[in-house]
């Protein structure tokens, strides 16, 4: 039988990691040199999820859209955003603007997707000291936009939390 398949965007400013996060969650590689993202790249990665009404695993398939990125911010298509069920919205916790843009993305991907959900991934995590990146993760706050799950600091370098922010959305894609 063909598993499940769900739509899945990286969003968020040029530069900040989106490509790097889905290489490390789906091929388990990073590199340093800046991948140049031309229009959208879709990559496949099947997961498993607990659901919490049945006894059996469930396998899901993630379509994941790399959506090119821009040096200024600049709205995405909305058809690129179309259809999918959740996106991760990615910070570089080293470029406090690509922070304080994040509510641009958000509320850009809610108005194609109104019943998406979402996760913020404050990635380059490895590039900040521990002090920082606590700061960095109180000062962020999503107003009354329930959609969104959580904040993860995230490394596609060292791997931290990459795996556990797509895992989360494929459980709350399935589960909710
Ligand atoms: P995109 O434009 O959002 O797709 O960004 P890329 O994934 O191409 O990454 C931009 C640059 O940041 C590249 O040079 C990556 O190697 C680097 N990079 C991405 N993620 C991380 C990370 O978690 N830590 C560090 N140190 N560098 C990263
Ligand atoms: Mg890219």
């Amino acid at each position: 039988m063909a598993p499940i398949s769900k739509k899945i965007c990286l969003i968020g400013d040029f530069a900040v990691g989106k490509t790097s996060l889905i290489r490390r969650f789906v091929e388990r590689q990073f590199e340093d040199k800046y991948l140049s993202t031309v229009g959208v790249k879709i990559s496949r990665k099947s997961v498993e999820i607990d659901p919490v009404q049945q006894t059996e695993t469930l396998k899901l398939q993630l379509l994941i859209w790399d959506i090119e990125g821009s040096t200024k911010f600049k709205g995405i298509a909305p058809s690129y955003l179309q259809g999918a069920k959740a996106a991760i919205v990615v910070a570089d916790a080293s470029r406090k603007e690509t922070i304080d843009h994040l509510l641009n993305h958000i509320d850009q991907f809610l108005s194609v997707n109104p019943k998406g959900l979402l996760a913020v991934a404050l990635n380059k995590a490895d590039l900040v000291d521990t002090e920082t990146l606590k700061r960095l993760l109180s000062i962020i706050q999503y107003g009354d936009r329930t959609e969104v799950l959580g904040t993860y600091s995230t490394s596609a370098k060292t791997g931290q939390n990459v795996d556990e922010i797509f895992q989360k959305l494929a459980y709350e894609i399935v589960n909710r």
